[in-house]
């Protein structure tokens, strides 16, 4: 297999260092991306200790998996060693490609990616392991939400936070022409996928790609460190002769070098820990936390933000105030907490529609007795009359929105 690969690092609009490193070793044809984390520079440190440390391990004929366990270590180790670096951490997303065979390596931990563009076609090879999406893959987020989620920066494995790390593995079948992109959050979370597609179509070589990817990003806000590495795939033979040169000339043997290598086993989950990066809200602050502490945080908020919301929809054929979100959230359905006697069959039809779909006025408690109020002038007279008090209707158009911003804001 013949390659042709760049790399570009930039530091981004926001951030006052660059925190990512890169490597594009073609000696080795070792390609790699690390977004590190943690404050006062560790993040560097930890980043460029583990691109370091790769490198050796591939040089003396460590698999990928292996190698990227070294290079937690080292940056684990590191971290103990000096307090000034305690809890730092970084991703790593690192390419092989053997120089015989048409299969390349992938070993793969946090949340950088890696894409394959084929045929036009860019399809991402890596999952994330950050917590929205592994709420994404148990269904309880949509990837739009993801997007946007304000937990969307919390990475759930990182190199450095353990002795021990599980790393995914990828054996990419490729072809020649196919170009693989590897880069940091720093492009995902500013250029949509089908963006990067666009770009990497064209027929430039890696290092102009990897340059417009980069601009792309600043110029969409370049909030973190972005750093891409694209590599080509200018010429596969496949089918190698059984016993053909398994040797390399310059590095040492390697009987099996295209062999998918054993992935260790996971740990338990209750020995996993989290990394939170929260540098977006917190500047560069890192967070080492045992997954059940954030994962309550996070349910008891989603709880909290499902119980004190309160909205109008029709119960029954009679119109209530339910309290909780439309449709529930994480199994928290909505419960009717008030009755108003009024029937649904009086309100116009359009009125009547909305609030049987997702319901109105979704907000305070009081937010929705305006609401109702409002729907009781709406109605005909005769079946309302008795119980309307006409002097708090005009009141009510000015508090239909939602009341709280937080709950404007987060609103799924
Ligand atoms: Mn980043």
């Amino acid at each position: 297999m013949r390659v042709e690969a760049a790399g570009v690092t930039n530091t981004g609009q926001l951030r006052e260092i660059n925190e990512d490193s890169f490597l594009v070793d073609n000696h080795q044809r070792l390609f790699a991306v690390a977004d590190g984390m943690g404050g006062h520079q560790a993040g560097e440190v930890a980043s460029a200790t583990a691109v370091e440390a790769l490198r050796a391990a591939i040089a003396s004929g460590r698999a990928i998996n292996d190698a990227i366990s070294d290079a937690n270590v080292a940056v684990f180790e590191k971290a103990v060693d000096d307090p000034g670096l305690e809890g730092m951490g970084t991703t790593m997303t690192a390419l092989v490609a053997p120089s015989f065979g048409d299969q390349l390596l992938i070993g793969h931990v946090g949340d950088s990616r890696g894409y394959l563009l084929r045929d036009g076609e860019l399809s991402r090879l890596t999952d994330d392991h950050s917590l929205v999406e592994e709420l994404v893959r148990e269904g309880r987020l949509t990837p739009e939400q993801a997007e946007v989620h304000p937990q969307r920066a919390i990475i759930t494995r990182a190199l450095g936070v353990d002795d021990h790390v599980e790393v995914d593995v990828y054996t990419i079948t490729v072809r020649t022409g196919d170009r693989i992109v590897l880069c940091s959050d720093g492009l995902t979370t500013m250029v949509r996928d089908r963006d990067v597609e666009r770009m990497a179509r064209a027929g430039n070589p890696p290092q102009r790609i990897a340059e417009e990817l980069i601009e792309a990003a600043n110029q969409a806000g370049g909030e973190d460190n972005i750093t891409v590495v694209v590599v080509d795939v200018l010429e596969v033979e496949a089918g190698v002769p059984a016993g053909a040169e398994f040797v390399r000339l310059d590095g040492p043997v390697t009987p099996e070098p295209i062999a998918a290598p054993d992935v260790e086993s996971p740990e338990p989950v209750t020995d996993a820990f989290m990394a939170a990066r929260g540098r977006r809200i917190w500047g560069v602050v890192f967070l080492v936390v045992p997954l059940t502490v954030v994962l309550a945080i996070a349910v008891g908020g989603v709880y909290w933000y499902a119980r004190q919301t309160y909205y109008v929809g029709i119960d029954d054929g009679e119109v209530v105030i339910f309290r909780g979100i439309p449709g529930g959230v994480l199994g928290w359905n909505p419960t009717v907490e008030e009755r108003t006697r009024l029937d649904a069959s009086d309100l116009p039809d359009s009125t009547r529609r909305d609030l049987d779909d997702d319901g109105a006025a979704r907000g305070s408690l009081s937010g929705a007795h305006d609401f109702v109020e409002e729907l009781r002038e709406r109605t005909t007279p005769s079946t309302t009359s008795t119980s309307t008090p006409t002097t708090t209707t005009r009141r009510t158009v000015t508090t239909r929105a939602p009341t709280s911003p937080t709950l404007a804001g987060t609103a799924p």
